[in-house]
């Protein structure tokens, strides 16, 4: 069944500079790296490549057609992906000093100013057994989730960057809420542990993650493959977007879990987040 994803559209511009530069200050940069990033891209581009049947709902401003070429490339279906005239594409300005050390400036863009007709038209075609993937990067989210459950789908919905009242507002419509460990812990503290979905995916790093069934089914613990991580950014979504793509083929939660986290542990040992994740042979490769 289709995956239907709802999510943020980011290009990522990482400037190499001699230092992070301070107030008032102008300085040359030594390097620049355009990737495609974005939760919401970034998962595509995973369900995709786990070879889910995607469809991106989004929006972008005019020109880098080369973002959509590579959505493209790795089967994520672009054809809602709205272009929006004088509206800048999300972007995030990353500096990078030579220890590492970054600072960032995210420009949320056309993320934030979906147009309705995402749902009216793009969103219409969602029924029974197909699944919306949302997270925290974009508007629409109560209105998307609300018109997905009432057409009978399932509601994916990662809670990134964290926010309590985005949560509170689509909490009532989705099936299974994604987080980490730090953002599980916030959920609870703001909502207490009852929550009203089916189940919660925890994912901790090279701890695991977990699956917990809040309809009284078994809790499903899977560990992290060992693997040396090179570039941990986007491994969350790597997972989730794995694992929406097992429960779209009609994976139990067991096996969608292990899929999903053998797909984390390769796109770890590379560097970049949406470009880095991997291919559905490599992931039965790698569990050979
Ligand atoms: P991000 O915000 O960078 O996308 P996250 O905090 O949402 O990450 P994590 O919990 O760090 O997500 O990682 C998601 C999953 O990726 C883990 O559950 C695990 O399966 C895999 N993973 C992450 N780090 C490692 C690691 N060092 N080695 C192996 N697997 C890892």
């Amino acid at each position: 069944m289709t995956i239907y994803n709802l999510g943020s559209i980011n290009i990522d511009h990482v400037y190499r500079l001699a230092a992070l530069p301070r107030a008032g200050e102008t300085l040359g940069s030594l390097d620049l790296r355009l990737g495609l990033g974005g939760k919401g891209a970034n998962q595509s581009v995973a369900a995709a490549r786990a070879g889910a049947d995607v469809v991106h709902l989004g929006a972008m401003g005019t020109g880098d057609d080369w973002v959509l070429a590579r959505l493209a490339a790795a089967g994520v279906d672009t054809r809602a992906i709205a272009r929006l005239p004088e509206v800048a594409t999300g972007h995030a300005i990353i500096l990078v000093d030579p220890g590492g050390e970054n600072s960032i400036i995210l420009h949320g863009g056309a993320n934030r100013a979906l147009p309705e007709n995402l749902l009216t038209q793009e969103l219409a075609a969602i029924g029974p057994g197909a699944i919306l993937l949302l997270q925290n990067e974009t508007s629409l989210q109560p209105e998307a989730a609300a018109q997905a459950k009432a057409a009978g789908a399932r509601v994916i919905y990662s809670a990134a960057p964290f926010e309590i009242a985005p949560l509170r507002a689509v909490l009532p419509h989705i099936s299974i809420l994604a987080v980490n460990e730090i953002e599980a812990r916030d959920t609870f503290a703001a909502f207490g542990e009852d929550l009203p979905i089916d189940g919660m995916l925890i994912t901790r790093g090279a701890a695991g993650a977990e699956y917990r069934d809040l309809r009284g089914g078994p809790a499903r613990l899977q560990p992290a493959f060992q693997v040396r991580a090179e570039d941990t950014t986007g491994a969350g979504d790597c997972f989730a977007g794995w694992f929406a793509a097992g429960l779209s083929r009609g994976e139990d939660i067991a096996t969608a879990l292990r899929h999903a986290a053998a797909a984390a542990a390769l796109q770890v040992t590379r560097k970049g987040a949406g470009d880095a994740m991997p291919g559905r042979d490599e992931v039965m490769t790698f569990l050979k």
